[in-house]
């Protein structure tokens, strides 16, 4: 949280003090309020959908908006948890209206003015529609795993010398704990619905449950269900189960899988890919996005392999993280209440296994150039009668869309590379902690955003999609020109970065 990214796009920094504990929290104008008070509930440790408040050194309540004033490290905020959706001593609707009545109250005896009202109008909103998803919010995963595995890397530190050869024990995620609930039905106006079909979506605009609902109307729309002859309800487990295997890591968590899910969903439109493909490739391309980093522990094949953790040994350091997520996929599927695909023929059900498989193999960035290879190589006899063709086209579908993030507007790109490279600084800090080889892209003292991005949008991005244009045209416009923007974008924040080191 204090160790945000260094970049001139972080504006604000603000001092916290919890229980005693001081922290600082930095965010970019870019961000929501309501991201900012996620940011503030995991910085302070909490479930990141507790409701806290913040006062300042007077005693008086201080309204978390991006207008926050700044303050100092000898005057930080005080962080009080007043609700956790898992705390069940008071039931949660009480709290809530505690929370509602407390800060109401503070409101129109402080504050007057129209902007923070709307900005509190907002959050009202807000804490109302999750009044409605408390249930759901249960099983969201917080932080805590993610810090567990950093206890274990500090525990190893202190028994070990030297560069490690350790087996850390990796726990997957228990879903025994998972109700079987479903999350509350969301009404998604007809302009949500457009806009899902399009690669310009804003994803930050919808919230975790009407992230499970627009999947679920992906799958509905796309008359998914009938192919795999499964109901509503399995289909809202499963995807509650999935969401709850993703960890709250920075990047690698559910809101990174619902962006993959969603641009696969604007591309099966943008390019008809109903045309071409039949309905069980359309399952495999969808829920091979929604579980393709599924308890992703935040930290690369690369650690994995040099740490020698229990995936890496697990999988003769061969895609250890791919394997493990394409595994944790179908150990949820073993569930019978999971299980979408329990109605489909034996013969389905091996294609619906093994297409899934291979599609989350091809997301590790080591196979780039192959599949690239593949891809160039079909291209002249192309045949969609020919499963091997329509196996590449899928990989390439599905790498692109793993890493499609640039082809959304700056605004809703940008946060996002501030989320990676907060997770690679902290995989860099341990291992510049443990003696492991650091990956120079992923140190926090070389890297800035622009300098990440410039070479990785030139060098790997805008070659995957003119290859991509030359068999999809129709990629021209939404997917190939605004990634020229980005590009363009950036090396402009670089100039600028290069102007200010040289005053
Ligand atoms: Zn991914």
């Amino acid at each position: 949280m204090g160790n945000g990214v260094s970049s001139q796009h972080i504006s604000k920094k603000i001092y916290l003090e919890v229980a005693g504990k001081n922290l600082s929290v930095s965010f970019s104008g870019g961000c929501s309020s309501q991201e900012l008070k996620e940011l503030i509930a995991t910085g302070a440790g909490f479930n990141r959908w507790s409701d806290f408040t913040l006062e300042d050194h007077t005693g008086s309540l201080v309204p978390v908006s991006l207008s926050i004033a700044p303050n100092t490290p000898r005057t930080p905020y005080r962080v009080q948890r007043i609700s956790s959706a898992t705390n069940g001593s008071t039931s949660d609707r009480e709290i809530v209206n505690e929370v509602l009545s407390r800060v109401s109250e503070e409101i129109s005896r402080a504050f007057k003015s129209q902007d923070f009202l709307h900005d509190f109008s907002s959050r009202l909103e807000s804490l109302e529609k999750r009044m409605e998803a408390l249930k759901y919010a249960e099983t969201i995963p917080s932080r805590g795993d993610l810090e567990n595995y950093h206890q274990e890397m500090s525990e190893f530190q202190t028994h070990h010398v030297g560069v490690p050869s350790i087996v850390l024990k990796y726990g997957g995620k228990d879903t025994d704990s998972l109700a079987p609930v479903t999350y509350p039905k969301i009404n998604l106006s007809d302009q949500a619905l457009e806009s899902l079909k399009r690669p310009s979506a804003n994803i930050w605009d919808w919230e975790p449950s009407e992230m499970l609902c627009l999947i679920e109307h992906m799958f509905h729309e796309l008359d998914l269900l009938r192919a795999i002859n499964t109901d509503e309800q399995t289909l809202q487990q499963w995807l509650l189960a999935v969401q709850h295997k993703y960890r709250n890591n920075p990047f690698h968590n559910f809101r990174h899988c619902f962006c993959v899910t969603q641009m696969m969903y604007g591309m099966i439109h943008l390019l008809k890919l109903q045309d071409v493909f039949d309905s069980l490739d359309l399952v495999i391309l969808l829920t091979s996005c929604i579980c393709h980093d599924i308890d992703h522990p935040g930290l690369n094949n690369s650690y994995q392999i040099n740490a020698h953790t229990e995936l890496a040994i697990r999988y003769n350091d061969i895609s250890p993280l791919e394997n493990h997520h394409a595994a944790v996929t179908f150990q949820l599927l073993e569930r019978s209440e999971y299980n979408i695909f329990s109605n489909v023929s034996k013969e389905d059900f091996k294609r619906l296994r093994s297409g899934i498989i291979e599609l989350i193999l091809a997301t590790d960035m080591s196979k780039h150039s192959e599949i690239m290879t593949s891809f160039k190589g079909i291209q002249p006899t192309l045949d969609y009668n020919n499963n091997n063709h329509k196996k590449i086209i899928k990989q390439m579908l599905i790498k692109s869309c793993d890493i499609s993030n640039e082809v959304r507007p700056t605004k809703v790109a940008e946060p996002w590379v501030d989320c990676l490279l907060e997770e690679y600084f902290r995989q860099s800090d341990i291992e510049k902690s443990t003696g492991l080889p650091v990956t120079p892209f992923m140190d926090r003292d070389k890297v800035t955003k622009p300098s990440a991005q410039i070479g990785f949008i030139k060098f790997v991005l805008i070659p995957m999609f003119e290859t991509m244009v030359m068999v999809f045209p129709q990629l021209e416009d939404p997917v190939l020109k605004p990634l020229k923007e980005s590009l363009e974008h950036y090396e402009h924040l670089k100039l600028l970065e290069d102007a200010k080191l040289e005053q």
